[in-house]
């Protein structure tokens, strides 16, 4: 099938990001093949289990022990469409690999992560010098449906609906798609090249794409749901939370996503030379993400000051073992107080120990503020049931709203949590319409 690619504005090719290298190089092909003899293609896999998108993990393992690459792609991109970066960026210790049965054996589990990059990688540069695709998309069925957002979730239900023949449109108010992807996970994972080439894929079967239109500004949500069969609302999460302490407006005090999509997307920042130390406020996976990529980047002294305990940090244990090994160090049990300043300069951050009550500081340059993002779902249509956290509340089983054509998924749904789950709402949200047309999702 030949159709025109959506076209985005080039990434520039000096960004921060590109100072990083991979923590996890790929596979060749005779470490998968070892790798995938040592799997024991459980019954009943607990691996599977583990999986949000319930990946059939065994069966594709198998197929890389026995030569089919792209039969193994296909049952991983068959339940995961971002089945590229997941391998990635997934955080498997605790979902498929931390699940794996030889744990219990006291042997190293199964590198799933690394296998499934070995069989999508390789299965898409193959397809991309060849005559066949992985997947052929049905004729067009007269459905068309709008998605909002092109992170995840939104271009894993694209990339579904147009296999089953429905014309899909994607309204994205930034320059390029890819979400989060492309501007948010850390760059020792994925970078915004391998994101974009992902979201080129998942888009090449005449998924339209209008980048620059932000729905609510530019197009009212009522004018799509007139205009369409049904909509996807994949929107993410809004900006940065702040603290709301003395001195905390003004330069050198940063929101943690901000600033990671700075080093990754942004060609005018460069980190200056007399930053030397940053205290980095939260205990969630942003706040460890941006603590490791500041000391990876040069920064001698980062401290991550959290309010409760080690034990009670949202942040994976695996993800902050990785930031420690690059210096940061965790000061715990720290409520924040203020930033303190010379001027415009930051010199200090101050916080009050919730043991002793005594407030201390700490010298810094730079404050990061991770300590979670705005819901900005709400404005989309008063017909959107929002729940008390300001996520939009669906039916869990289709991911459908009160409005009987529209659908959600990702991080606006659930607050936050992996590419995975957002890829996984945007199938089943793609399945649940499909059948609403009395169509059976081939996939499915
Ligand atoms: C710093 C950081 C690091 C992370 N690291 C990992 C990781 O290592 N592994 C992992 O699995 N997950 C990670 N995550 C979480 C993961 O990125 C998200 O769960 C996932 O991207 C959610 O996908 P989504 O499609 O729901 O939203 P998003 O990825 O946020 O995409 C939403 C898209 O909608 C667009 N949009 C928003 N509003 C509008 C509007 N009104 N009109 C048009 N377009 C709009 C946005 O511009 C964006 O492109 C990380 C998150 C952050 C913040
Ligand atoms: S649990 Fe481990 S050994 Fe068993 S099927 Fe899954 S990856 Fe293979």
């Amino acid at each position: 099938m030949s159709v025109e690619q959506p076209a985005w504005k080039a990434l520039p090719d000096d960004r921060a990001e590109l100072q990083f290298s991979d923590a996890k190089p790929a596979f060749s092909e005779a470490e998968a093949i070892i790798e995938a003899n040592r799997c024991l293609y459980c019954y009943d896999a607990p691996c599977i289990k583990a999986c949000p998108a319930g990946i059939d993990i065994p069966a594709f393992i198998k197929k890389i022990a026995t030569g089919n690459i792209r039969g193994s792609a296909r049952t991983i991109f068959k339940s995961n469409m971002l089945g590229v970066s997941t391998a990635r960026v997934c955080p498997v210790d605790v979902l498929c690999v931390g699940a794996c049965v030889l744990n219990d054996l006291n042997e190293q589990p199964i590198r799933i992560g690394r296998l499934q990059r070995y069989a999508t990688a390789e299965t898409l540069e193959a397809e991309s010098r060849a005559d066949w695709e992985l997947f052929t998309p049905k004729a067009a069925i007269g459905k068309r449906v709008a998605l909002v957002g092109a992170g995840p979730a939104a271009l894993a239900c694209a990339a579904h609906l147009v296999l089953e023949g429905v014309t899909a449109v994607i309204y994205e108010k930034d320059d390029r798609p890819g979400g989060l992807n492309l501007t948010g996970v850390a760059p020792y994972k994925l970078q915004s090249e391998a994101a974009l080439a992902e979201a080129k894929w998942l888009l090449r079967n005449g998924v339209q794409l209008k980048t620059g239109v932000e729905v609510g500004r530019d197009i009212e949500l009522e004018q799509l749901i007139k205009q369409y069969d049904a909509i996807f609302i994949g929107v993410g999460l809004g900006t940065d939370k702040a603290l709301g302490i003395p001195g905390e407006d003004g330069p050198g005090v940063w929101g943690g996503s901000g600033l990671i999509r700075k080093i990754k997307n942004d060609p005018s920042f460069e980190l200056p030379d007399d930053i030397q130390a940053v205290v980095v406020i939260g205990g969630g996976n942003t706040a460890i993400d941006i603590a490791r990529e500041l000391a990876m980047l040069g920064v001698p002294d980062v401290k991550m000051l959290y309010r409760r305990t080690v034990g009670e940090m949202p942040g994976y244990g695996h993800e902050l073992q990785g930031a420690r090994k690059y210096g940061v160090r965790l000061l715990e049990r720290l409520t924040p107080t203020a930033v303190i300043r010379d001027g415009d300069r930051v010199t200090a951050f101050r916080a009050t120990s919730t043991v002793s009550g005594v407030a201390s500081d700490y010298p810094c340059d730079w404050v990061v503020v991770a300590i979670g993002q705005e819901k900005h779902a709400v404005h989309l249509a008063e017909a959107i049931e929002v729940d008390e956290k300001g996520r939009l509340v669906v039916d869990p089983r289709t991911r459908r709203t009160g409005h009987a054509k529209v659908y959600a998924g990702g991080d606006c749904i659930n607050g936050g949590q992996e590419v995975v789950n957002a890829a996984t709402d945007g199938r089943e949200a793609a399945f649940a319409m499909l059948r609403s047309w009395d169509i059976a999702p081939e996939l499915a």
